[in-house]
């Protein structure tokens, strides 16, 4: 019997734990950035087993201030895929710096290291960008700073292949961990720190719909306390604290402007809530984890569906279920797909549209579809089915079955619908 009410394709986990923590702060009358906040960041960098945390406002601050810790300035580039979320590569644009999309392998849609490695290559000698931007190899070598590659769906990339290759061309590493908390690679966790000599960042993202949640909220980890401290000054107005500690003797009121910052911090309240949140972070990660299997078994042998792959010595977060179409084998396309599945009342989502077919790049770069190939295709059978640690056992049965529905009555054979039923 298909589902009578719709099932949305995210909600937060929020119980009367977070709620305790939030009222204790609300009641303290110490609402914004303060020892809820510091606690916070010890916790999370704990549960990281890295030395620093800057909680910030949302992922989206943290890549920004990651990025100008690096020293990224107007004409840089930066190494990112297009296939993410808007955030990744706007922060880049902040510096007015240039974006260098490097495509995604097929398999787990994160950044392709032997597209990386050739993009660099190209780069230092002159080739590979895009038409609307002329600059000579030596330019570019000395102005190529950072990577920031995406743990997409809490999949890990291969971090020690950038890592290397980051290292041997002098690049900072930043990860984009939007997803990826808290997920596990080679038996570390991401955001575990990476040495490298350009320096290494890890961005968290809380938003509402992110594995854990302080309704908008992000974490920027490193052990690099001069970053730590760099990055912290600027989330609040690159105002120095040393500063009115060396007055501290005159009173907390003076302070000194070091560089025109932003006005990043995160509050007391969303740090309460994080804090609740962080100690259901296992549990929850454990029901996605099981969720992530129920709809593997379920579609795993059906022709016209390819489950997500996950990469050898890695355990993903599972932030989303990306599955992808084989749309041979169907006689509809993805968005129609989307649309049956909407009439099913289950709720789903699309990620990502390519950053290359936005208008804002295809204006800037001239980009066209097929200058990242993989992800420009891959993008058009995706769909991101729910998965959720409020999700029950029925709303996981209701989503298989409606896939399963959707896929046998709109199969391009119709001997296998018949066989399917
Ligand atoms: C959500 C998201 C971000 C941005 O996170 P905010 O906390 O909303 O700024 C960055 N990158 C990716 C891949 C995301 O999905």
């Amino acid at each position: 019997m298909p589902r009578q009410t719709l099932l949305p394709f995210a909600v937060p986990e929020i119980g009367e734990d977070e709620l305790r923590e939030i009222e204790k702060v609300i009641l303290s009358g110490w609402i914004t950035t303060g020892p809820k906040t510091r606690e916070f960041e010890a916790e999370f960098a704990r549960s990281l087993g890295v030395q620093c945390a800057v909680a910030v406002n949302s992922c989206t601050a943290a890549m920004h201030l990651a990025l100008e810790a690096a020293g990224v300035k107007a004409g840089d580039f930066v190494i990112t895929t297009p296939y993410t979320f808007a955030a990744t590569a706007e922060v880049i644009r902040y510096f007015d710096a240039y974006p260098i999309f490097v495509d995604v392998d097929p398999s787990y849609l994160n950044i392709d290291i032997c597209a990386l490695e050739s993009a660099i290559e190209q780069l230092v000698t002159g080739r590979g960008l895009p038409e609307s931007v002329v600059f000579d190899a030596r330019t570019v070598r000395s102005r190529l700073k950072a990577v920031i590659p995406v743990h997409i769906a809490g999949n890990p990339c291969d971090l020690d292949a950038v890592a290397g290759i980051a290292e041997k061309h002098g690049l900072a590493l930043i990860e984009d961990a939007a997803h990826a908390y808290p997920g596990t690679y080679k038996g570390r966790s991401i955001g575990s720190p990476i040495n490298l000599s350009k320096g290494w960042a890890s961005c968290f993202s809380f938003y509402a719909t992110k594995t854990i949640t302080t309704g908008e909220g992000g974490m920027v980890v490193t052990d690099d306390a001069e970053w730590a401290d760099r990055m912290r000054m600027m989330s609040l107005h690159g105002i120095s604290k040393d500063a009115w500690k060396r007055y501290s003797a005159d009173g907390a009121w003076y302070y000194e402007v070091i560089a025109p910052g932003f006005k990043y911090n995160m509050t007391d309240i969303a740090a309460a809530m994080g804090l609740a949140q962080l100690r259901r972070a296992e549990q929850m990660k454990q029901r996605r984890i099981e969720i992530a299997r129920q709809y593997n078994d379920a579609l795993r042998n059906h022709i016209a569906f390819q489950i997500p792959s996950v990469p050898p010595e890695a355990e993903p977060a599972w932030h989303l279920y990306m599955l992808r179409l084989h749309l041979d084998e169907l006689s509809i396309g993805r968005d129609e797909f989307v649309q049956e599945l909407k009439k099913r009342n289950i709720g789903v989502s699309v990620h990502f549209i390519p950053l290359h077919l936005h208008p804002y790049y295809r204006e800037l770069y001239g980009y066209r579809p097929e200058d990242f190939p993989v992800a420009s295709r891959e993008f058009l059978r995706e769909i991101s089915l729910p998965i959720y640690s409020r999700m029950t056992e029925q709303d996981v049965q209701d989503v298989i079955a409606a896939v399963l529905d959707t896929a046998h009555r709109h199969a391009r054979r119709k001997l296998y619908a018949a066989a399917g039923n």
